[in-house]
């Protein structure tokens, strides 16, 4: 088995912005490895400034471990602990090339070019069934946001995320009042994300505030990296807690342990790409489950490549039916994406079986 690197810059449709600034394009590498009669594609995408893999020699590292996986036909994974995009770029890959040996292959395993998309035998690889996702508002004026609300909800959304911490807060309130004033907490559910955007001394005031309006979760109030003042706000805040960035770099499972015993949130978030791809992603599962900790599963700004994956392990990791929506909705953010069968219907991501 051969496995070829081919780097890629994808292209935003509108700028996206992010904690860690506004994007315009996207820098992406993908694996193929083939052994002449099947193909298998992963993607691996680390985030500029914000993945613990974001490294100057990404390439070339890259290219070490797919020497690694070329000569002893297996994936290093504990050697590929530190570096979750390229691991997850990986798996994708490997998935994909060994789903041939699969005898489910031939009937439910759809073709593009000799590539498999089958990655995992779920009703929703099978595009049995849906997974019901958030619709994802991004930072923006105060009309901006209110605009891009009301179109997820003509779309049929029930769970809109919301950034916020972009423009003022008491802007952002007044939106949250009025979104509620018009849509019960059955109708919608809200989320929002703060990326980090609290100070501490003002992050327990904030959420009281927002506790008024029924969100679901508030996603990381203050910056990673500060357990102590994440766990005082996890025992004294109204509004549920969700950890996000705070997950990065956190990659052996002691550590990982440990960090959930101190903060004890109601939540973690998961990205394969940023969160120890698949492997990581089923050890938080777990190490969260033991301890009463939801989770849900979310892409970061992949192709429709890394998404496919993502949903498809999605349905793995939380087995049929997922009621709690995951974030899964990103994938028609690129002018430039992968053609991949994947479809939005309602508030769901299929698989589509007439690609
Ligand atoms: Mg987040």
């Amino acid at each position: 088995m051969k496995i070829t690197i081919a780097e890629r810059t994808l292209h935003f449709k509108q700028p996206a912005g992010t904690s860690r600034g506004v994007y315009t394009e996207r820098r992406i590498w993908l694996v193929t490895m083939t052994d002449g009669e099947h193909t298998g594609v992963g993607e691996c995408a680390p985030l500029p400034q914000l993945s613990c893999d974001d490294i100057p020699n990404y390439a070339d590292v890259l290219r070490r471990f797919c020497d690694v996986v070329e000569q002893t036909g297996e994936i290093p994974y504990d050697d590929l602990r530190d570096y979750p995009s390229m691991l997850f770029g990986l798996e994708t890959a490997w998935h994909s090339f060994s789903s041939h040996l699969s005898p489910l292959r031939s009937t439910f395993g759809r073709l593009h070019g000799k590539t498999s998309h089958l990655l995992f035998d779920t009703p929703f690889s099978r595009g049995e069934c849906g997974i019901p996702i958030n619709g994802l508002v991004w930072m923006g004026s105060y009309d901006e946001m209110q605009q891009r609300i009301e179109e997820k909800l003509d779309k049929g959304f029930r769970c809109v995320k919301l950034k916020i911490g972009a423009i003022d807060f008491d802007s952002e309130l007044a939106l949250i009042k009025q979104i509620r004033q018009r849509f019960s907490p059955h109708d919608v559910e809200l989320r929002v994300d703060a990326n980090g955007a609290f100070p501490f001394e003002e992050a327990l005031y904030k959420l009281e505030l927002l506790s008024q309006y029924s969100l679901h979760s508030i996603e990381q109030p203050i910056k990673a990296g500060q357990w102590s003042y994440m766990s005082e706000l996890c025992r004294e805040s109204p509004l549920r807690i969700a950890l996000d960035e705070e997950l990065i770099g956190v990659n052996d499972p002691g550590t990982k342990r440990q960090m959930l015993n101190i903060i004890r949130p109601a939540y973690i978030i998961l990205k394969p790409s940023l969160h120890g791809g698949m492997m990581g992603v089923r050890e938080w599962v777990d190490i969260a489950r033991d301890m009463g900790i939801g989770s849900w599963i979310t892409s970061a700004l992949e192709s429709n490549v890394g998404l496919n994956a993502i949903a498809q392990l999605c349905s793995s990791v939380y087995g049929n039916p997922i009621t709690m929506p995951q974030g899964l909705g990103t994938g028609q953010l690129f002018t430039d994406n992968i053609d991949m069968p994947l479809v939005i219907r309602g508030d769901q991501l299929w698989i589509s079986n007439h690609f």
